[in-house]
């Protein structure tokens, strides 16, 4: 997102849109304003194909429900003056007339004084009659007649024609999103068809030269196409029909043609990626050969989402939404999703929302909205949220958080121990049952799998060693897993732990040198002596694991204040190290041996690190710490470990 100068040509008008970044509210006034009011477009739908369509019309009953008077329980149809002095001591007898009622027949003798027809649930009241005795309040006198003996009031266990819903009676609203039991209260009507506002048409394309479609192998320096997928997807959750059109190379001519039949073939066209001012970034220089006004908007006070590009091309709506997959989706759903509904017919939508304490400090940009991505987990007094960013490239901090905090944009921080409003993604708090903050390991979802599996949800949170230990000393996990080396005791872990921590083991983690299979100037040496050999190559290129990491320790130990080729590339997992000796961008790094050994890489052993779990005694007892503890413990779980290169301790 690079801010360089502006293509040649361009009149004075554009200028002004790019240059200016507008505020959220401002950005969205104006683009309601360009498309709205407008009459929307309304088709007739059969009753099973209207779910979630918005309600073009008001709906009126055009009949009684329930159309006629009706028996609520099995029994016998009466009268209630007959029976208004029975007892126990004085009890009345009827004679049965001769016809017995069921669901569906119509009645053909009236109930005159002193008599009663046998009813069953549902049946229609005869003509005479104004009540109801239950079958259970009466005795059989032989076959013709019963004896009551309790009172009956007029009306007793009667619902009367349209006391559910009366003729003429508005049923359902216009703008109403049909839902089930709309469906259900339409069906009672016996209304077939409903006028609804049409769904909207939305073209969905990706663009960028790097995007390959899933399914497709991934080739060097290219990326899956994840918001063509979750934007198709999030549009169909809201009123829209999603058709998705493809990813296009950043190529303005192509790309014009496919934005020109998307315009043509839909009611609203979302693009992604592109919209920055880089060289590359042509969609957004398209829009205004498309229609008018064109470019509404480009540059909105929103973190993640800042260069979301709004336009209005002759009455309908074009995005262009952050390539970065969380800022696109939360432009989409804090900005289009708005106007999307809107365009469907249906309500805004209602999030849930809870507060939960921060348990750290949130800084933020002063002058843009911010969106920050949090995990919800149970504190020792109510909900903590935990900031969750992996940063807007992130797809999955969207797809693992609960909901997300707003920090205003003229707030420049908001310290630890705030309460904050969190928003939720879904309508209900998922608080998991065991929560998990600390240093993640691919062995930690091997004791997890057979948890989730037996219905338990668990939240590994991934935030380091001492981050965990932090987590866990102020009670806002169960266990934090750690890895960290005490130089001067020469242990792991144990030194580490403060009141309220127990330390149980979990496994052993070989970490060594990788290099490709193959490389002569690594095969057959110790650890020591491939340091030695790379220190002294200045063409080798190390790739090196960021301050704080257990790795790191090691890779200092061994380096002993050397400093070559590639030490400030600094990533921060095990897979990121593999992955740059895979793909050729250092030629060798530290890493655990499940990791090298997944990657087909060379490797020399070098230590073997402790990776353990700090558990919070007092949580200790907790079925979902229990139940974590066990699996560990567990032969299948050692063995699963085992299989995967790790060795149970
Ligand atoms: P752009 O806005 O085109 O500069 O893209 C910003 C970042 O988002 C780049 O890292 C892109 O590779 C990434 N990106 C763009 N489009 C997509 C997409 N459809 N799916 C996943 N990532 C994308
Ligand atoms: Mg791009």
């Amino acid at each position: 997102m690079t801010e360089t100068s502006l293509p040649k040509g361009r009149n004075s008008i554009d200028q002004d849109q790019f240059l200016t970044i507008l505020s959220r509210e401002e950005a969205l006034r104006r683009f309601e304003a360009a498309l709205f009011p407008r009459e929307p477009a309304i088709e007739l739908r059969k009753l099973a194909e209207a779910l979630g369509c918005g309600l073009a019309r008001d709906i009126v009953s055009p009949i009684d429900v329930p159309p006629f008077d009706r028996s609520n329980v099995d029994g016998f149809a009466a009268r209630s003056t007959d029976l208004a002095s029975a007892t126990e001591f004085a009890p009345v007898r009827l004679t049965l007339n001769e016809e017995a009622i069921a669901c569906g027949t119509a009645p053909t003798h009236p109930v005159l004084p002193e008599t009663a027809t046998p009813i069953a649930t549902g049946g229609p009241i005869p003509r005479g009659a104004d009540a109801v005795v239950m079958v259970e309040h009466t005795q059989p006198l032989g076959g013709d007649a019963i004896e009551v003996r309790r009172a009956v009031s007029p009306g007793q266990f009667v619902s009367f024609a349209g006391s559910d819903i009366a003729r003429g009676e508005t049923l359902l609203h216009a703008g109403t999103a049909i839902g089930s039991r709309e469906i259900g209260m339409l069906a009672a009507c016996g209304i077939a068809e409903v006028p609804v506002a049409r769904a909207v048409r939305v073209a969905v394309i990706s663009t960028g030269d790097e995007l390959v479609q899933p399914g497709e192998p991934l080739r060097p320096a290219a990326i899956y196409d994840s918001n063509g997928a979750i934007v198709a997807a999030a549009i169909n959750e809201n009123g829209g029909r999603a058709s998705f059109f493809g990813a296009f190379p950043d190529d303005e001519d192509r790309l014009e043609t496919a934005m020109r039949k998307a315009l043509a073939e839909s009611d609203m066209v979302v693009l992604s990626g592109g919209t920055s001012k880089g060289a590359g970034d042509v969609s957004h220089r398209i829009i205004g050969r498309l229609g008018r006004p064109g470019i509404i908007c480009h540059g909105v006070a929103l973190k993640p989402g800042k260069p979301l590009c709004l336009a209005v091309c002759d009455g309908k709506p074009l995005v262009i939404l952050p390539g970065f997959p969380t800022s696109a989706m939360f432009t989409f759903h804090d900005m289009i999703v708005p106007i999307l509904r809107r365009m469907a017919g249906l309500p805004p939508r209602s999030d849930a929302t809870v507060s939960a304490r921060l348990p750290v400090r949130i800084a933020s940009e002063l002058g843009r909205t911010e969106f920050v991505m949090v995990s919800l987990v149970e504190g020792s007094n109510g909900l903590i949220a935990y900031p969750s960013g992996k940063g807007s490239g992130a797809i999955t901090s969207f797809s693992q958080a609960d909901g997300f905090i707003r920090v205003d944009a003229l707030a420049d921080q908001m310290p630890a121990g705030t309460e904050a409003k969190v928003t939720l993604f879904t309508p209900h708090v998922r608080v998991p049952d065991l929560v998990i903050v600390g240093s993640h390991c691919t062995g930690l979802d091997l004791v997890t799998a057979p948890l989730a599996h037996a219905g338990l949800t668990v939240r590994t949170i991934a935030v380091g060693s001492l981050g965990g230990l932090a987590a866990a000393k102020r009670g806002e996990c169960d266990l934090a897993p750690i890895h960290l080396f005490d130089d001067k005791t020469e242990t792991y872990n144990v030194s580490f732990l403060s009141e309220g921590l127990e330390l149980v083991p979990g496994w052993r983690r070989m970490q060594g040198i990788i290099f490709k299979k193959g490389d002569k100037r690594f095969e057959g040496l110790t650890a020591e002596q491939a340091v030695r050999v790379a220190i002294a190559d200045p063409s080798c290129i190390m790739v090196n694991r960021n301050q704080g990491a257990g790795t790191r320790i090691l890779i200092d130990r061994l380096l002993d204040g050397a400093r070559p080729e590639g030490y400030w590339n600094q990533p921060r997992s095990h897979n990121a190290v593999a992955a740059s000796v895979t793909q050729g961008r250092a030629d060798w790094g530290m890493t655990i041996a499940p990791v090298a050994n997944a990657s087909n890489l060379g490797f020399i052993p070098f230590a073997e690190e402790h990776y353990d779990f700090a558990v919070v005694a007092a949580r200790k007892s907790r079925p979902a710490v229990e139940a974590f503890l066990e699996t560990l413990a567990s032969h299948e779980t050692r063995s699963a470990l085992q299989n995967a290169g790790f060795r149970p301790a």
